[in-house]
């Protein structure tokens, strides 16, 4: 069987793996497609370590059951999933109450186990959402990003009409555009790359003008810390900053800024498990949100070292198309 895998920083190639093993918990997934994003960059680059070589790549991952564990009752062989790859442990404090997002104890698929990137992958039963037919794949492989948008959606409390502004149209930029449009509200977008910013306007976003003032809302993906001030600046007095991108660098802002003008500052990380995913396939299932606009075309499985080069400069987003 055949997989994407790192062999040293850098450098990816298509390996030989086992076939995996259905544990009776688990269900082995044909995958079907992974998205890429900023997160296996950091594998890729050899920035965030992993256990050893060759490393098996990728978290955002659909595909189809093809065998279901001895223990598990709720799945079947032939549904399409999606696939949570954040395992949280149901059991530290965070866990009991529900904010799985914070387990002290999770497991990153892609990062502390093997990723998604082969023919066919185990996976824990629970963190399966079965997805009906009619959901092109193209927007299911969109699933686990998308999720990240809407669990900070949920988080800020946004509603239709509200006023925002979003910093960085990267791929988490532009599906949190896209579940933004779906919600009713009209984010303006501040983006340097061209193509990006005219992505995000193809959604429904509107390029952020010097006018854009007092909004209710920022959402930072960019990860940028010299972009937060300006677009703090443009924040009404009272208003919500929600916090999606990450960065290891400290910020240039004062107390008196956050104070002064009463801004809550909201860090969103990933979701919450299992609501965020299922309100996710719920509204893929509905036609709520299509998604798939974000995606560039899928990269065959052979193709999948081509897709990792193509990931920094690419607008919207890469994925390996595993039917392909
Ligand atoms: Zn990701
Ligand atoms: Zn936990």
């Amino acid at each position: 069987m055949k997989a994407a895998a790192l062999v040293r920083p850098g450098i990816v190639e298509l390996v030989d793996v086992a076939e995996p093993e259905c544990g009776p918990d688990q269900v082995v997934v044909r995958v079907l497609g992974v998205g890429l994003c900023g997160s296996d960059l950091g594998v890729y680059s050899g920035s965030r370590p992993v256990p050893r070589t060759p490393w098996v790549l990728g978290h955002e991952g659909v595909g189809e059951i093809v065998e279901v564990g001895g223990r598990v009752r709720d799945r079947r062989v032939g549904q399409r999933v999606a696939i949570e790859p954040n395992y949280c442990c149901f059991d530290c404090p965070p866990c009991r109450s529900g904010f799985t997002s914070a387990c002290v104890n999770r497991v990153v698929i892609g990062i502390g186990v093997p990723g998604l990137i082969a023919e066919r992958v185990a996976v824990p039963a629970a963190f399966t959402f079965p997805v009906a037919e009619h959901v092109a794949l193209v927007d299911l492989v969109c699933a686990e990003p998308l999720t990240v948008a809407r669990a900070a959606i949920r988080r800020a409390g946004i509603a239709a009409g509200d006023s925002c502004l979003v910093v960085g149209t990267g791929s988490q930029g532009l599906f949190l555009c896209a579940a933004l449009v779906a919600l009713g509200v009209t984010p303006h977008v501040v983006e340097p790359h061209e193509g990006r910013r005219e992505l995000a306007v193809s959604l429904g976003a509107v390029v952020a003008d010097d006018a854009v003032r007092d909004v209710d809302f920022v959402f930072e993906t960019s990860g940028v810390p010299a972009a937060l001030p300006p677009a703090l600046s443009r924040l009404a007095p009272g208003g919500t900053a929600v916090l999606i991108g990450i960065s290891a660098q400290p910020l240039d802002l004062t107390l008196w800024t956050i104070v002064y003008r009463q801004l809550k500052l909201v860090g969103s990380l990933i979701y919450d498990h299992p609501a965020d995913f299922a309100g996710t396939v719920a509204a893929l299932e509905d036609g709520a949100v299509a998604p798939h606009r974000v995606l560039r075309p899928g990269f065959p499985l052979a193709a999948a070292p081509d897709a990792f080069a193509a990931v920094r400069s690419t607008a919207g987003k890469c994925w390996i198309d595993l039917t392909a």
